[in-house]
């Protein structure tokens, strides 16, 4: 954006409030964040349901800031200071024991 290379209305979590915000920091004319990108939502917090968890591991490796801590083939969880909320840990949990809750 500094650059000039990426436009003011990219991000759906900071929704038009910060689109705003970067147009006015920018000096650019403000609009509404694209809703092509995303829908804004109200914060969410991932929660492993750890009885159901098996251990695969493959949340880990899907979580895209480290917000998930656990060994193979044991019980993993949620640190929910770190978790951003990006849901792209539940479609990798093949039992699906994921679920998006409110902070
Ligand atoms: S919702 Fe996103 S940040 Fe939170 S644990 Fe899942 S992958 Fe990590
Ligand atoms: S993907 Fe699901 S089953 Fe695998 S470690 Fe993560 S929470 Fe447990």
């Amino acid at each position: 954006m500094a650059r000039g290379e990426a436009g003011i209305d990219h991000c759906p979590p900071g929704g038009d409030a910060g689109a705003r915000a970067l147009a006015k920091l920018l000096g650019v004319d403000a609009r509404p964040y694209d809703r092509s990108r995303g829908i804004r939502k109200p914060a969410q917090l991932a929660l492993i349901v750890e009885a159901d968890c098996i251990g695969c591991t493959k949340c880990i490796q899907a979580c895209p800031v480290d917000a998930i801590v656990g060994a193979p083939k044991f019980m993993h969880t949620v640190v929910d200071a770190l978790c951003t909320g990006c849901e792209l840990c539940v479609p990798a949990c093949p039992v699906d024991c994921i679920v998006m809750l409110p902070p």
